[in-house]
C-alpha cells in the first residue's frame, strides 16, 4: 500500500491518558490505526521504514476563535492606559489599512504562527468585509476568499464564520470606521456570505451590540445547518446596554431568537448570571473561552468551572492575538480560576488538555503536535499531561503534522512549506508586519 506513513511516538496522548510507544499509522490525511504501548500486530498498511518522534505528543488544538488582523496589535496597543473600548480604536486604525492582498500575506504568516504554537485548526470570526467606505469589492468576498487561501496555503483547517455587522451599538449608527463591516441589513449579508466558496463556511452575528434584534432572526435562519458563533457578554457595558434597550441579557436575547442551539459557539460569555448558564446548557451551545485575550483587553474573568458544572461544552480561542500559545490558554482557563477562587486544582490537566478539541484517534485526522520534554521548560515536570499543561509553552512545539503533513520539524519534506522552521516564520512575520505598519496608510 503506497501513501501511508508509520510513525513510532515515544510518550502520546491517547484516550485520556500519555502512553509509550504509541505507533501510529497515516494514511491520505487521517489516522489509520494507534497502537499503544508498542503492542499488537504492525499495520500492513505502513510498510518499509517507521520514524521515530521523540518527546510528548498531543492531538493538534482546536482554536476556536481569531481574528486574523488583530496579531498587527501585538506590543502596539500596550501603551498607556485604556479599556475594551480604547483598544479597539487602535484595531480600527489597522483595519483600515487592509486590502484583500495585503489580508492574506499577514494570514499566512498568522496561520504559519499558530500552527507552531499548537494549534491545527481555526475559526476566523470575519468581519472586515468591504472596503474602507464600505463600498464592496469586485468580489464581494474577496476578503473571506483570502482568508481562506491564506489558510490553505499555511496548511491549517479553516472554518470561516461570516459576522453580520449592522450597528454600531445597540440604537446607534456606523462609526465611519466600522462601515467596511456592514452589507445594510442581514438580508444582503446572508445573501454574500451564501456565496463564498469554501468547504466550511458559517456564519457570525458579531454581537447583540452590532446585529439589531429584529434581524438576529435573519442570520439564525441563514446559518441553517452551519456553525453560527457569536461574542456574548465580553463586557458589562454590553449588558447593561441590552437589559436597558430589550430587557433580557444578551445570552437570553440569543435564546429567544433561535440562536442558541449545538451548531452555535457563544465566544468570551465571561460575565453570565445564572439563567444565562443554564440556556446555554440546556440549548447544548459551545463556549469559546479566550482568557489570554480576555486579560488583556480587562474583560474579566469568564465562569469557566461554572459552565463546565453545568456541563457547557468549552473550547479555547486566541481570539486577538495578543498571545498565540495553545498550552498558555488552556493554563490560564484554571489559573484564571485560581485567582477568582483562591482555590487549586479546579480543572484536572486532563480536562484542560480536553479544550483543545483533538483526539488521537483512527480516523481521526492526522494533527500531531510533540512537545520536547527537555527543554529549560519543561525538564523536571515529568512526562505527563502535568508537563504539557503546565510547563510547555508554544516554545516547545517541536513537530506539527496537520492532515498528515508535516509543517514544523526537522523531518519536514515539504518544499511548499515556508514555516518549517521557527527562525523562517518569525522573519516572515516581521516582514508582514512592517510591510503593514509602513506601507499601509490609514485614510
Ligand atoms: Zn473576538
Amino acid at each position: 500500500m503506497t501513501g501511508a506513513a508509520s510513525y513510532l511516538l515515544e510518550r502520546a496522548w491517547v484516550d485520556g491518558a500519555v502512553h509509550t510507544d504509541v505507533r501510529v499509522v497515516v494514511e491520505d490525511g487521517l489516522i489509520a490505526s494507534v497502537t499503544p504501548d508498542g503492542s499488537g500486530p504492525a499495520d500492513p498498511r505502513a510498510e518499509g521504514t517507521t520514524t521515530a518522534i521523540p518527546g510528548l505528543t498531543l492531538p493538534g488544538f482546536r482554536n476556536t476563535h481569531s481574528h486574523a488582523f488583530h496579531r498587527a496589535l501585538r506590543g502596539r496597543a500596550q501603551r498607556g492606559p485604556g479599556t475594551f473600548w480604547t483598544w479597539r480604536e487602535q484595531m480600527y486604525d489597522v483595519a483600515a489599512r487592509l486590502d484583500p492582498d495585503g489580508y492574506h500575506r499577514l494570514a499566512v504568516a498568522v496561520y504559519a504562527e499558530m500552527l507552531a504554537a499548537g494549534y491545527t485548526a481555526v475559526t476566523e470570526f470575519h468581519y472586515l468585509h468591504h472596503q474602507p467606505d464600505g463600498t464592496p469589492y469586485d468580489d464581494p468576498n474577496a476578503m473571506g476568499h483570502a482568508l481562506i487561501a491564506a489558510a490553505a496555503e499555511a496548511g491549517i483547517e479553516l472554518t470561516l464564520v461570516d459576522a453580520c455587522y449592522l450597528a454600531g451599538g445597540i440604537d446607534r449608527p456606523l462609526t465611519p470606521a466600522q462601515r467596511r463591516f456592514s452589507d445594510g441589513d442581514a438580508e444582503a449579508w446572508a445573501a454574500r456570505m451564501g456565496r463564498i466558496e469554501g468547504d466550511r463556511v458559517g456564519g457570525a452575528i458579531h454581537s447583540v451590540r452590532a446585529v439589531p434584534r429584529e434581524q438576529l432572526g435573519t442570520v439564525v435562519a441563514a446559518c441553517t445547518g452551519r456553525p453560527l458563533h457569536a461574542h456574548v457578554s465580553e463586557q458589562p457595558a454590553e449588558n447593561r446596554a441590552c437589559r436597558a434597550a430589550h430587557g433580557l441579557t444578551p445570552v437570553e436575547l440569543l435564546a429567544r431568537t433561535g440562536a442558541l442551539g449545538p451548531r452555535t459557539t457563544a465566544v468570551h460569555a465571561t460575565h453570565l448570571t445564572s439563567a444565562d448558564v443554564a440556556l446555554l446548557a440546556e440549548s447544548d451551545t459551545e463556549v469559546s473561552l479566550c482568557p489570554t485575550t480576555e486579560r488583556d483587553l480587562g474583560d474579566g474573568i469568564g465562569p469557566a468551572r461554572r459552565l463546565a458544572d453545568a456541563g457547557v461544552r468549552l473550547s479555547i480561542g486566541s481570539d486577538s492575538h495578543a498571545v498565540i500559545d495553545a498550552f498558555e490558554e488552556i493554563r490560564a482557563v484554571e489559573t484564571d480560576e485560581r485567582l477568582a477562587s483562591l482555590v487549586r486544582g479546579r480543572f484536572h490537566a486532563a480536562d484542560l488538555l480536553g479544550l483543545g478539541g483533538g483526539r488521537i484517534a483512527a480516523g481521526a485526522p492526522a494533527d500531531l503536535v510533540t512537545i520536547d520534554l527537555r527543554s529549560p521548560r519543561t525538564a523536571g515536570a515529568g512526562a505527563d499531561e502535568h508537563a504539557a499543561v503546565f510547563a510547555a509553552t508554544a516554545a516547545d512545539v517541536v513537530r506539527v503534522m496537520a492532515r498528515g503533513r508535516v509543517l514544523l520539524g526537522d523531518d519536514s519534506g515539504d518544499p511548499g512549506v515556508a514555516h518549517a522552521h521557527r527562525a523562517d516564520l518569525g522573519r516572515r512575520l516581521a516582514e508582514v508586519l512592517e510591510d503593514l505598519s509602513t506601507h499601509g496608510e490609514a485614510p
